[in-house]
This record gives C-alpha cells, structure tokens and sequence, in this order.
C-alpha cells in the first residue's frame, strides 16, 4: 500500500470532490496521507481533515512564501496543535528563493529558524521546501543537529543529497521525476539508498506524466515508485513496500494508527 507523504488536500482546488476523491484513495492502494500546512489557516484545515480521515495525518507549519503575512502570534497557534495525536509534524517550512520579487530572504530565515527551534523542542521531524536555496537551507539546517527531516520536491545535486542522508535526512520525489527533461533525479535516486526516499505528490501540483499540467491527486503517487523501481532496477512492490516503511518511521505513524 503506497503513502502520499504530501498532499495539500486543503488547496481549493479540492473543493468540488474533496470527499469523494479522498474516500475513493483505499480502493486506489494508498493507505495513508500526509497533508502539510502553508500556514496557520492551512495547518488547521490540515488537522481538521486529519480528524476525518483515518488514514489522512497533518503536519502544521508556514510556508516561506507565507512568511510575511503572518501575524507575530503564528508560533503560538501552531504550537498549540503540536499536542494533536495526528500532527505528525512541523511543515512545510524552508526557503524559497525562486522569485526576485518574494519574501525578503531575512524574513524567511528567520521563519524558518523558529519552526527548526519548535521542532527541535517538541521533537518533531521537519518536512522542508527549499526552492533554489539550497546553500541558505542546508546551512540553516545544520544549526540544528537534534531535527530530523525530509526534503521535500528534492530539486538539489546528488553532492547535496548525500550529505543530506549523512545528517540523517529523507529525500522526497514528486512528480517532476517522471518528466522527460528530468535530469539530475535519477542520478540522485540511483546515489541514494531507498531507505532514505519517500514518495509524494505535491497534489494539486506537479501532476506527473502523462498527467502533466492536470490536477494532481494522491492516486498518482504509484508513478512515483515505478520510475524509482526502473531507476533502481528494483520490483515496483518492493519500492512501495519500502517508501511506505520509511513514511511511517519518519512521522512515527504506529502500526495500529496506520
Ligand atoms: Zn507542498
């Protein structure tokens, strides 16, 4: 059974069909979901649809892009779900650097840095954006040693991705891996061991191939393990199998909650 480690089931885009696409995702062989927050909103929604689903689990956080619109009490209410038996944790959270007009670098870093230190205190994993920043995140992550966590949407070098692993990291792949121009992941994929890849869809985004361009959803995450098991010359299974170990070790999702 396959878990979608990244879901943004609270997007919009879900609106019209959220029950009856989340209800239908059993029968399509995922049997759990992780859906991050993009801020406090976000996170609550996040929570609340965790509530409702069993096989659905949330991580609360704000995303950099987010960074400047938050009100100085976010940590105070993201702190409060911490305690929630379904936040499984901090997320997302990072850098992202991608637009020349965005959130003023500082002001991300300093987001981020506090929700490293929430992490740290609650000892929480991180799921972590970093869009064309891999220098700043890297550094910033290595500040703190004691937080755990995955890179999600990996876009970086294999040089990266390895000390990454090194420092204990999960490496996650979306969609952007089964594309034709894909270049450096499959490199990255074959450098890595399995047991430090996760497996998601960024759903509504990053629709894989041939989907491309559509609505993404968490039944397209069975692409993700067949380009991984052909890159790894591994039966698909056995990558599904895996993906979906390491998921549930990283956010402690216990076998009698799964
Ligand atoms: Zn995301």
């Amino acid at each position: 059974m396959l878990f979608d480690t990244h879901a943004h089931y609270d997007s919009s885009a879900f609106d019209a069909d959220r029950h009856e696409l989340l209800s239908s995702l059993p029968e399509q062989g995922v049997s759990l979901v992780l859906c991050p927050g993009s801020d406090v909103e976000s996170s609550k929604a996040c929570l609340a649809l965790a509530e409702r689903y069993s096989f659905l689990y949330a991580a609360v956080g704000v995303h950099p892009q987010e960074a400047a619109a938050q009100r100085p009490s976010y940590l105070t209410a993201l702190r409060s779900m911490l305690s929630h038996p379904k936040v499984k944790a901090i997320g997302e959270i990072g850098l992202d650097y991608y637009y020349d007009d965005g959130i003023p670098h500082p002001v991300q870093q300093a987001v981020f840095r506090a929700q490293m230190e929430l992490a740290a205190q609650h000892q929480l994993p991180v799921i972590i954006h970093d869009r064309d920043a891999h220098r700043d995140t890297l550094a910033i992550v290595r500040e703190y040693p004691t937080v755990r966590g995955v890179f999600h949407c990996y876009s970086g070098s294999l040089e990266d991705a390895k000390t990454l692993v090194g420092l204990g990291y999960m490496i996650s792949f979306t969609g952007t891996i089964t594309f034709k121009n894909a270049r450096r992941a499959p490199e990255v994929i074959a450098g890595i061991p399995l047991e430090h890849i996760m497996i998601e869809t960024d759903a509504p985004y990053m629709a894989p191939t041939p989907f491309r361009g559509q609505r993404n959803d968490s039944g397209y995450v069975y692409r993700m393990a067949e380009t991984i098991a052909t890159i790894k010359g591994l039966p698909t299974e056995e990558v599904i199998r895996i993906t979906t170990e390491n998921g549930k070790r990283f956010f402690r999702i216990a076998e009698d909650e799964a």
